[in-house]
């Protein structure tokens, strides 16, 4: 046998041949697939922990609960539902049709799938949404982030140690792979990553009319009412905005609130810094690492654009840069021109709850808003006079765990949605079915 690696246009033609065999329609191949990769992830727990760690310097636990655990949950969650999720749905049938005729929608897979995943939750990004596609009964490529290469190395290992490798398929490589795979011709692209390559995924896939799911990022904002348990609030923030280094599309990326409970809130969540992770949080197991150099001083750039509040150091050769608050921060400085993506949080103060909505609706439409008040009006208020993919009252990051809710951006924050159901009616085509008896 050759060792020379299979071409993207080889790969989609096989996947394809499985598909037309009718291969992965039958539900039974679907639950079987899921319940290879949930064994996958129970056995090569270790191994994926291991590579999250190199990669990211993730802690175990972590790795578990935000990665390996959190897919083994969308799995069961899938696998306890698929069967009542894919029952044909009946629809009421005009009058002008006769008695006798019925109709119904049922769901159909699209076929070839195309999963592109970024490097900051290497594995959850990638096997979350294949859950949805094999679920849905079609042939996946999946494209894990090069810039996370021992996760990217062990899931092209292990997939195919155990699932079907005539309809699925991990293509490694960076830009010159993915662009050659997106010349393809795929019947869904689905990509998770920056805006500027979502642009690109969305031009390519234009070529072949094959639809997309973008899931981007952006800056999603925090509003902090003053009548807030402050301590309850830096906590939740904190946890929220520091966990993977702050390398999460849905964390908190700034603060808006009024001088004083900004006054208030610095101490507070100095203090939650480190109850959190200690005075040194190098020396913390459970903070984690940038990514790469290139990110770790695009970050430290951003470390002057306002007054430290907690944090500020940094070690380039750990890739290390502490959970920093910075207070003061001017709405042009360039931490906030840009999506942080890193532990660096700023608190911006405004008058109140007019002027954060304000300057919310100036800016791209978040992937995620949290809104921190007792007040029932504030949070209804945010809730119906601004637009993001998702917000959250009292807890960063909580939404996308409930696999009931639609995960995804609107605007620049993205298009489409998954987890659960919706990853179902992402990954599958409605067909509309008249039926009218002949005798
Ligand atoms: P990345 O650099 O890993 O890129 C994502 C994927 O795009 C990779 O697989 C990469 O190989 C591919 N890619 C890069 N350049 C390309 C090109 N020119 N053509 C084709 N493919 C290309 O990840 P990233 O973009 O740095 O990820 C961070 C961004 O992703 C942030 O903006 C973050 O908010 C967003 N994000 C969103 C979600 C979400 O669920 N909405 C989740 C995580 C990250």
């Amino acid at each position: 046998m050759s060792n020379t690696p299979e071409q993207p246009a080889a790969t989609v033609t096989r996947l394809r041949a499985t598909f037309r065999t009718g291969r992965t329609k039958p539900v039974e191949w679907r639950t079987g697939q899921l319940r290879r990769l949930r064994e996958m992830l129970t056995e090569q727990g270790p191994e994926l922990a291991a590579a999250l760690h190199a990669d990211l310097g993730k802690s175990r636990t972590e790795a578990y609960r935000t990665e390996i655990d959190f897919t083994v949950r969308e799995i069961d969650h899938t696998l306890d539902r698929l069967d009542d999720w894919l029952r044909p749905e009946p629809a009421p049938v005009p009058a002008h049709l006769g008695d006798d005729a019925t109709a119904w929608t049922q769901y159909d897979p699209l076929g070839v799938v195309l999963v592109i995943a970024p490097w900051n939750y290497p594995a959850q990004l990638l096997l979350s949404p294949m859950v949805g596609a094999l679920a849905a009964g079609n042939a996946v490529v999946a494209k894990p982030s090069e810039l996370a290469p021992a996760t990217s190395a062990a899931l092209a290992r292990l997939l195919p140690a155990y699932l079907d490798t005539d309809a699925v398929a991990v293509v490694e490589g960076g830009v010159p792979e993915t662009t050659a795979l997106l010349a393809e011709r795929f019947d869904h692209v689905f990509y998770t990553g920056n805006g500027a390559v979502g642009r690109v995924v969305m031009r390519a896939a234009a070529e072949h009319l094959t639809p997309v799911t973008l899931e981007l990022g952006g800056k999603s904002p925090v509003f902090v009412d003053r009548d807030s348990d402050l301590t309850v609030v830096a906590d939740r923030l904190a946890r929220g905005k520091f966990l993977n280094a702050g390398q999460t599309c849905v964390a908190p990326d700034y603060v808006l609130t009024d001088p004083e409970t900004a006054a208030a809130l610095e101490p507070a969540l100095a203090a939650a810094v480190e109850a959190l992770y200690g005075k040194d949080p190098q020396a913390c197991e459970e903070y984690g690492r940038i990514v790469n150099e290139r990110h770790f001083d695009r970050l430290t750039a951003l470390l002057d654009s306002g007054r430290t509040v907690v944090g500020g150091d940094t070690d380039r050769t750990a890739k290390y840069i502490a959970p920093t608050v910075l207070a003061d921060v001017d709405p042009e400085s360039p931490v906030m021109r840009e999506e942080i993506f890193g532990p660096v949080l700023p608190i911006l103060t405004v008058s109140g709850l007019d002027e954060a909505i304000a300057f919310i609706n100036d800016r791209d439409k978040p992937l995620a808003l949290y809104v921190f008040s007792e007040s029932e009006d504030t949070r209804s208020r945010v809730a119906a006079e601004t637009s993001s993919g998702g917000l959250g009252h009292g807890l960063p990051l909580a939404h996308l765990t409930v696999s009931d809710l639609p995960f995804g951006g609107v605007g620049e924050s993205g298009t489409g949605n998954y987890h659960g159901r919706y990853s179902l009616e992402t990954f599958s085509h409605r067909k509309a079915v008249l039926h009218k008896p002949l005798s």
